[in-house]
């Protein structure tokens, strides 16, 4: 459901679009594919034409040379018209592959350019005055036997963990504390399945097989394990026509998300901050091209409320066009000050993908006019492409880093935020144990 004939009117502004967000993505070869399948396309029908005149004519009365002639003319056609049917679907295959590759377009008003590109839209709160030397996350868990590192790493291998005590509660308050701020504001809640078809990925715009995958394979199952809840989220619905009055529809989903991380080698990585396995809430919205903007403010302001309310200082950042990634037409991210590390780091990213995995997954919305005018799609006249958004509720490891960082106090204990204490039967404090 690409569309192709868009890719060729103007495969100059896609190249440039690939330049900006760092994309290997051919779009020239794309739209040459493009052009050599619409002349086969041609070719095949002109010899289909061939083949039924000398059919039709072949029901005349003839004499025996002028039958025969018909019938070698009628198996020389047969042939050709077989090798142009294997070529074209060859050909189709290559353009699929290729244009699967391609990324979204970018809104123009994200910042061109890679890392340290991005442009500060708000910063909320302030960093906590500390009158002794903070310690980090790693530090702080250890002294209050919060996470089990090594028996992760034993049992699973490393960057694997297991939460404990406190910690362990803390994941589930995180959980709860995010979803019912999402249930409130209209979100239909999910537990989600954490193995997805490896199909479902593709559709979602994510390469499995690509080199540096983030994504575990089931080896012979064909399921890959879920990076995040956006997929299977995403996947609910496709292939399928919605009506305009369901939209927008906000979907929350609580699900395990699994990443190898390959290529994060040197990335700030120390205790839970960059793992393979991790809990996360994630909100995902289906709507019309016309509210996807909106809706995607509304995303960062239901993230702020949710940082906010835990009293976190940090940052909003709308994030520079070679950090988008494929989906992403324009990305806003969270980052927290985390003082333990002595840095911000990344706890949450909104983006608005637009139509981009709606035309991989075809989830289609029928609008409420008849009217509807030249909708640019080839197969369902009358359906339009939906667009999609999804955002972080809470991204548990990196929050339970931000609150032992923030609230820690100077005999290392850790003082629960106030917004999480009911889903803790009311503790206040995690203190070291006797
Ligand atoms: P993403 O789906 O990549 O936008 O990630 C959503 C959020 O998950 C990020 O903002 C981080 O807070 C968190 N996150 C991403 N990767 C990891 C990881 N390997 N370990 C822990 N948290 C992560």
């Amino acid at each position: 459901y690409l569309d192709f004939k868009a890719i060729q009117r103007d495969p100059a502004s896609l190249v440039e679009n690939c330049r900006r967000r760092g994309a290997s993505a051919d779009p020239e070869r794309v739209a040459a594919l493009y052009g050599q399948f619409l002349e086969l396309q041609q070719a095949a029908d002109r010899v289909r034409a061939e083949r039924n005149q000398n059919s039709a004519q072949m029901k005349a009365k003839l004499g025996a040379e002028e039958r025969a002639a018909l019938v070698a003319a009628g198996r020389r056609l047969k042939g050709e018209l077989e090798g142009l049917q294997g070529r074209l679907v060859s050909l189709e295959a290559a353009l699929q592959v290729e244009g699967q590759r391609l990324p979204n377009a970018t809104h123009p008003a994200s910042p061109v350019g890679g890392e340290g590109a991005e442009r500060l839209l708000r910063s909320v709160g302030t960093p906590p005055a500390f009158a002794f030397p903070p310690r980090d996350h790693v530090e702080l868990a250890a002294r209050l036997d919060l996470v089990d590192f090594a028996a992760g790493s034993t049992v699973a291998g490393p960057k694997f963990y297991y939460l404990k005590h406190e910690a362990a509660l803390l994941e589930q308050a995180l959980v709860a504390h995010a979803l019912r701020a999402l249930v409130a504001a209209g979100f239909v809640p999910h537990a989600t399945p954490d193995l997805v078809r490896e199909h479902v990925f593709e559709r979602c715009g994510f390469q499995p097989r690509a080199a540096n995958t983030q994504v575990y394979s089931v080896e012979g199952a064909g399921l890959c394990l879920a990076g995040t809840a956006e997929i299977p989220l995403a996947g609910l619905h496709m292939d399928a026509v919605l009506e305009e009055d369901q939209l927008p529809l906000r979907l929350a989903g609580v699900g395990h998300c699994f990443r190898t991380e390959a290529g994060a080698a040197g990335a700030a990585g120390r205790g839970l901050y960059r793992v393979h396995q991790f809990t996360k809430v994630e909100a995902f919205v289906l709507c019309t091209p016309e509210q996807s903007e909106a809706l995607h403010e509304e995303l960062l302001e239901l993230e702020v409320g949710l940082f906010a309310g835990l009293g976190l200082h940090f940052k909003v950042l709308d994030m520079p066009s070679g950090d988008l990634g494929a989906p992403a037409y324009r990305k806003y991210d969270v980052e927290a000050w985390m003082p333990g590390l002595g840095r911000y780091g990344e706890i949450s990213s909104a983006s608005n993908c637009t139509d981009y995995q709606a035309r991989r997954l075809n989830i289609r919305y029928r609008p409420r006019l008849e009217e509807v005018g030249d909708l640019g799609t080839r197969r369902a006249q009358g359906t339009r492409f939906v667009h999609t958004l999804n955002a972080t509720g809470c991204a548990v490891p990196r929050m339970l880093v931000a609150i032992l960082e923030n609230f820690q106090q100077e005999d290392g204990s850790v003082v629960i935020p106030p917004a999480l204490r009911p889903f803790m039967m009311g503790l206040e404090v995690i203190r070291p144990r006797k």
